[in-house]
């Protein structure tokens, strides 16, 4: 299969990359590429033109700044497994970038292109939205950020607009007691996408109650999303195995998974349920354990 009669144009300024998506009709961005060429080369898109913005120094790197971490959306996911900031501070991250393709595909695939793609089994976007992350996009007009929990508006469709590029994930520092988790279902170890995925966050006060909670699910709704009534069963309680079973029951029923050869919806639903407790436990063993 080959990508055929697309145009490749480079840009190394971020008014380089604004004054090409201005000028070229049908113009898609390219990141890693690991989404975009695949879906060129069996027609689930389509493009004249594709725009790399591999070389854009301004989208790389992870800085703190004015009390958030902020994620370039060029950093590649094996960077931000690898970074000093989220192994200490942002655990729950790890748990997704280890389980993610094959190193391969992490040496090259970017955060932004996994946000942006929207595709429902994605495994950065669960993560951030516990993480109560937004995202920062920019056009030739400016700046804007959006909530994460308002960017994903159907399969493969987000808010943001064509004229517009995802600079950065911005995530706020976590509170003192808090402690996130993901946990995933695959078909293998290595190198397959997920089933089904639960991301816990959960901050508790000094008496060991549960003050927010989000938990969040993948690949079993056309977007990733929150559970709503996760946080009426937890908030202002301890956390104990009735807890985890009332918010494994609100997950199941909350998500609408679909039927395919990886599994069916029924299976989907009970797992859903399982790797809610086990997402819910270890961000409660992380919370007990996080540096302030
Ligand atoms: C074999 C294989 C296994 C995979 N396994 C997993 C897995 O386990 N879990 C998982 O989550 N994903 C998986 N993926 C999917 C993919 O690797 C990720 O989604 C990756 O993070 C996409 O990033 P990219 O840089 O390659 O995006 P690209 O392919 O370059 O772009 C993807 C989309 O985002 C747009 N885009 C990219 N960056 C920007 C930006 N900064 N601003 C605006 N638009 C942008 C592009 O135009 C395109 O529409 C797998 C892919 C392959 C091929």
């Amino acid at each position: 299969m080959f990508v055929s009669n697309v145009e490749l144009h480079e840009a190394c300024t971020m008014d380089e990359a604004f004054a090409l998506m201005d000028r070229l009709e049908d113009a898609r961005i390219l990141a890693g590429g690991t989404d975009l060429l695949v879906d060129l080369k069996v027609g689930r898109a389509s493009a004249c033109s594709l725009i790399s913005i591999k070389r854009i120094d301004a989208l790389k790197g992870i800085a703190e700044r004015d009390g958030d971490w902020r994620i370039g959306a060029l950093t590649t996911i094996t960077e931000l497994g690898a970074s000093e900031c989220v192994k200490t501070h942002l655990p729950v991250l790890i748990d997704a970038t280890s389980k993610m393709a094959a190193p391969q595909i992490r040496n090259v695939a970017t955060v932004g292109g996994n946000i942006v793609s929207a595709v429902p089994c994605a495994d950065l976007p669960p993560v951030f939205l516990v993480l109560n992350a937004g995202v920062t996009v920019q056009s030739s007009e400016g700046e804007r950020c959006i909530p994460l929990d308002s960017f994903f508006q159907h399969v493969r469709k987000t808010a943001l607009r064509s004229d517009e590029m995802l600079t950065a994930i911005v995530v706020p520092k976590p509170p003192d007691r808090f402690g996130a988790a993901y946990a995933r279902f695959s078909l293998r170890d290595g190198n397959s996408i997920a089933v089904a995925g639960v991301a816990a966050g959960l901050e508790f006060n000094e008496r060991g109650e549960i003050v927010s909670a989000r938990v969040s699910l993948g690949a079993v709704s056309p977007t990733p999303m929150l559970v709503a009534d996760a946080e009426d069963i937890l908030v202002g309680n301890p956390l104990d195995d009735d807890a985890c079973v009332r918010v494994g029951d609100a997950a199941m029923g909350a998500c609408s998974p679909i039927c395919d050869v990886r599994g069916s919806d029924a299976f989907r639903r009970e797992i859903v349920g399982i790797l809610a407790g086990r997402a819910l436990r270890l961000a409660q063993q992380r919370a007990m354990e996080t540096p302030s």
